[in-house]
């Protein structure tokens, strides 16, 4: 079966077609800009040849065009999009497509962000899974909503199919309150649904499900994850279930990230609202688009804070400090709340490609039992591989993350159920 992954956002809409008789990817794109004030769409696909093509198309103003978008350039077809070439209004696309039928389309599965408390896990979409999104819009008020649109846009355009939502935060489900509750009187909680959720869940639960393939782990196996990405969380694991993870009700806790500054004391909110004459959205859109390496190095992208922190550079040498000190606190503190830990793995573009973040990573964990072969570390960029050392207690692993697939396995299973 042809399974399509949505991941839409409020003005994008990201898509993978996977073919699950051998769990290859036969297409993928992005169309950004949908329904902004920019006078064009942009369109962005590649098939499994990976020469990468790019349209200007005319303004696209609803998720439900670009579905049609994406699904014509799919069967390559004189379809709607020749009405959004933003150049002669042809068709560019018709000879381009990688399926001869929309109806080779078994299934579509949907990334929602929010599942709040009621997600343990992936659901087949029907009217109670939207109105449970819905609900969830407070605590996921940017993506649940276009999340949603993603889901009427692929039900309006592919009525007949089965549609799957995977949330982000089903994962981390499995928390116990202590872990997941803030210590706020317990009225937060009750009426508002104030707690930890955690994000990244498709990610981290792929990464747990390979590790207890592929490391040969005693029962009872504790494993921290560490997904460093521009977003970046980490979660511990116990037999594979996780019980703490570093992001809270939202994604800003935690780490330093590319623009996020992480954990950091609440006060300080009231404190910049007072002294800048600010409101406390726009502290929140400060600590979560102009922070982290940005903030302090004035660059979010890790490859060229690192290339300026080789030059020298004070702030990016702070930058990278801060990142590296605040992750090590988290690797300790979630060996500690676990009482122990058998593995450390790393995934996603910093945690699969960065061998000197990796080692930063773990520098003085020796006292734990990490203990990284340098040699083998610096070698490893985006592929599966153990990099700790024979002696070392703690097996580290690189293992790259797979959302879009984990997403297509979920959406097989419930579809043909
Ligand atoms: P992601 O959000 O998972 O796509 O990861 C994006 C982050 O990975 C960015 O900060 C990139 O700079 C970083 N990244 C990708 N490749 C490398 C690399 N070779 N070295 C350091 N950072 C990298």
């Amino acid at each position: 079966m042809k399974i399509l992954v949505i991941n839409a956002g409020s003005s994008s809409l990201k898509f993978q077609l996977i073919d699950m008789d051998n769990e290859s990817v036969i297409a993928k794109g992005l169309v950004e800009r949908i329904g902004t004030v920019d006078p064009t769409t942009d369109l962005t696909y590649e098939w499994a040849d990976q020469k990468i093509k790019q349209k200007q198309l005319k303004k696209c103003d609803t998720h439900a065009k670009a579905m049609e978008i994406v699904l014509g350039v799919l069967v390559g077809r004189d379809c709607t999009a020749s009405e959004y070439d933003a150049n002669d209004g042809k068709a560019h696309l018709t000879g381009t497509g990688v399926i001869a039928d929309l109806r080779e389309i078994g299934a579509v599965g949907h990334r929602v962000l929010h599942g709040g408390e009621k997600f343990t896990a992936s659901c087949l979409i029907d009217d109670d899974c939207i109105e449970a999104i819905e609900e969830n819009i407070p605590l996921g008020p940017l993506h649940n909503p276009a999340n949603l649109m993603g889901i009427r846009a692929c039900q309006e355009v592919l009525p007949d199919v089965p549609q799957v939502a995977v949330f982000d935060t089903a994962f981390h489900q499995t928390m116990p309150p202590r872990a997941f509750r803030y210590a706020i009187p317990n009225e937060y909680y009750t009426d508002l649904h104030i707690r930890k959720y955690g994000f990244h869940g498709t990610s981290h639960r792929y990464i747990a499900a390979r590790a207890q393939e592929l490391l040969n782990l005693p029962k009872g196996n504790k494993i921290i994850i560490c997904h460093l990405g521009n977003g970046s969380s980490l979660s511990a694991c116990v037999d594979g279930k996780c019980v703490d993870t570093s992001m809270g009700i939202t994604p800003l806790d935690g780490l330093v990230m590319g623009t996020r500054c992480g954990t950091l004391d609440p006060a300080v909110v009231e404190f910049i609202c007072n002294r800048k004459n600010m409101t406390p959205t726009e502290v929140l859109n400060m600590m979560n688009k102009k922070s982290g390496l940005l903030g302090l190095a004035g660059d979010s992208d890790m490859r060229n804070v690192t290339a300026r922190y080789e030059a020298g550079e004070p702030n990016a040498k702070l930058a990278i400090e801060m990142w590296a000190y605040v992750l090590r606190k988290y690797i300790g503190s979630f060996a500690a709340a676990m009482g122990g830990v058998d593995a450390l793995i790393f995934t996603a573009g910093i945690g699969e490609n960065d061998a000197a973040g990796r080692a930063r990573a773990v520098e003085g964990l020796d006292f734990l039992g990490i203990k990284l072969d340098y040699d083998k570390n610096a070698k490893v960029r985006g592929q599966e591989a153990k990099i700790s050392a024979e002696d070392s207690k703690v097996q580290v692993w690189v293992i790259p993350t797979n959302e879009e697939l984990a997403i297509a396995r979920d959406t097989l299973e419930l579809a043909t159920k």
